[in-house]
C-alpha cells in the first residue's frame, strides 16, 4: 500500500465547520447538564470513531460523570445489524444516567444492537447523543436526546469519521471525493 491520499487530495466540500461542531457541542453539553442533575451520569462511546465526540462533550458537560468504552466489528458476511462485541465496558451500568455517545447514525442497526444489549444491564436511564443523523437512511427507529446535526446521504469524514482508518484527525466533517472513494471500494 502507498501512501494514504493527501486531505486535499480527499476532501470534495466542508460540511459543517471546526467552529460549528464545537458551539452545537458546547449547547449539547449545556443541555445535557440540565436534565442530568445528581444522576450519576456515565458517557459510553463506541471506538474508534466515537471518541473525539465523547472528548469534547464530557468537558462540556458541568456535572461529576464517568466514561467508558466499547468496540464492536461485524460480522463479515453475516446479518446485517448483528454486531460482535470486541470489547466490553469495563464497569457495570445498573442503576446509572448512560448516555450513548455515537459519532454518526445512519441505518441506525448497529446502534440498536447495542442500545438492546446495554437496556439488559438495567441502567437507570439509556439514552443517545448523536453529532451526525443520517435520517434519511434510517432502517430502524431510534430515540434520539440529542442531536447534532443532521445530513444528507453522503459519505462523510473527519471529526472521527475515517476512510480506511485515515482522516479522523480533520477537525471538520468534510464529504469525500468520489474519485478518492472509487480508490478504496
Ligand atoms: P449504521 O449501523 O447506523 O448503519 O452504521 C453506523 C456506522 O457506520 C457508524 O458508526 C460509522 O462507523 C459508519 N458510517 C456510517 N456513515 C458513515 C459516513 O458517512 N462516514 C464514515 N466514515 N462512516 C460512516
Amino acid at each position: 500500500m502507498g501512501a494514504p491520499l493527501t486531505p486535499e487530495k480527499v476532501v470534495d466540500r466542508v460540511l459543517i465547520s471546526d467552529e460549528e461542531i464545537q458551539n452545537r457541542v458546547r449547547e449539547l453539553g449545556r443541555e445535557i447538564t440540565a436534565d442530568h442533575v445528581g444522576r450519576d451520569v456515565r458517557l459510553v462511546t463506541v471506538l474508534r470513531g466515537g471518541l473525539f465526540f465523547l472528548a469534547d462533550l464530557c468537558r462540556a458537560v458541568d456535572l461529576p460523570l464517568q466514561v467508558d468504552f466499547m468496540a464492536v466489528s461485524s460480522y463479515l458476511g453475516g446479518r446485517p445489524g448483528v454486531v460482535r462485541i470486541t470489547k466490553d465496558l469495563d464497569d457495570p451500568i445498573e442503576g446509572a444516567a448512560v448516555i450513548v455517545v455515537e459519532d454518526i447514525v445512519d441505518t441506525g442497526l448497529t446502534l440498536n444492537y447495542i442500545l438492546r444489549m446495554l437496556k439488559g444491564r438495567r441502567p437507570a436511564s439509556l439514552e443517545v447523543c448523536a453529532l451526525l443523523d443520517k435520517d434519511v437512511r434510517r432502517i430502524v427507529d431510534l430515540p434520539i436526546a440529542y442531536r447534532g446535526f443532521s445530513i444528507p446521504d453522503k459519505f462523510v469524514v473527519g471529526y472521527g469519521l475515517d476512510l480506511q482508518g485515515f482522516y479522523r484527525n480533520l477537525p471538520f466533517v468534510a464529504t469525500v471525493r468520489d474519485e478518492a472513494l472509487q480508490e478504496v471500494l
